[in-house]
């Protein structure tokens, strides 16, 4: 059975046409908004976590003068080890709030708990479901009642069918503006930090009307492997990438093996930007 076989249980997320594809418009602090999917090609970066305002607001800038999109930038983060650096909490969203007026780009974040989800809502303009919580029902179910685009990122062990489920919840829930992120899942293979699926690609893309994320840090785990994937997910047809990006990827709290600093990310930003233009995709 091919993959678009086995989708039956999915409804809202699946494509019901050719022609019908999802387009997200994110507004941002500033007068355009960012484009989401249909020919677009976004560009998603910043460090996995808020660490302090003022090397933060120096990147955001960084960025922003190297093309980037949409910000990103953790303060409730996930770890595997109760003692890691888990973000700045609730200061953090203030870093991004902000980073987000100094810079006029939109941002991005992740929400862990439901009691954060105003306090998100306030500070960021996209919220992040991140791997560890696709299938946390209840907070996809709030996450459809919201007015604001979510990031669904894959399951570190989800299907692809699982992982459309997922959005389903927040579809049904009467939330429109969805948008997929592969992340990479687990697989034997133990030279890479996860194994990016890159098939999961061409084929949700075949499958749902939903934008495709692809974030090749996590992805790889392994900082030299992030502008080849990323230029690869491009090609395999994703509509952004979202990428990891510190000052200065040896002291990073979090995640700084799989970090670009910014000089990478601004080569990076233009081999996309010139790939793009061969595969006759919007890069604003
Ligand atoms: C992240 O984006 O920093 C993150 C924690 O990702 P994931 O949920 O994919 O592990
Ligand atoms: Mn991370």
């Amino acid at each position: 059975m091919t993959g678009e076989g086995k989708m039956n249980a999915c409804k809202l997320a699946l494509r019901q046409e050719k022609a019908h594809q999802t387009i997200i418009e994110v507004p941002g602090p500033a007068s355009a908004p960012v484009m989401i999917g249909q020919g677009y090609f976004t560009l998603i970066a910043g460090p996995c976590a808020v660490e302090n305002r003022d090397d933060y607001l120096e990147l955001a800038v960084r960025l922003k003068n190297g093309g980037l999109h949409i910000l990103r930038g953790g303060a409730f983060k996930p770890r595997t080890s109760p003692y890691s650096f888990s973000g700045l909490g609730i200061e953090g969203l203030d870093i991004l709030s902000e980073a987000r007026s100094v810079t006029g780009l939109p941002v991005i974040t992740e929400l862990m708990d439901i009691r954060n989800l105003d306090a998100v809502c306030c500070h960021a303009d996209i919220i992040q479901v991140g791997s560890r919580n696709m299938q946390n029902y209840a907070l996809l179910k709030e996450l459809g009642r919201v007015k604001m685009p979510v990031m669904l990122k894959r399951g570190l062990s989800a299907t692809i069918e699982e992982w459309l489920l997922a959005a389903e919840y927040i579809l049904e829930a009467g939330n429109q503006r969805v948008m997929l992120c592969e992340r990479g899942i687990r697989t034997f293979e133990t030279a890479t930090r996860n194994t990016l699926d890159i098939n999961a690609i061409p084929l949700v893309k075949t499958l749902s009307h939903l934008p495709v994320f692809v974030d090749p840090s996590h992805g790889s785990g392994i900082r030299s492997l992030v502008s080849p994937v990323a230029k690869a997910a491009l090609i395999a047809g994703a509509d952004g990438v979202m990428v990891e990006v510190h000052q200065n990827p040896a002291e990073a709290l979090s995640d700084g093996q799989q970090s670009l600093n910014p000089d990478e990310f601004n080569q990076l930003s233009q081999e996309l930007r010139k790939i793009a233009g061969y595969e006759k995709r919007v890069f604003l």
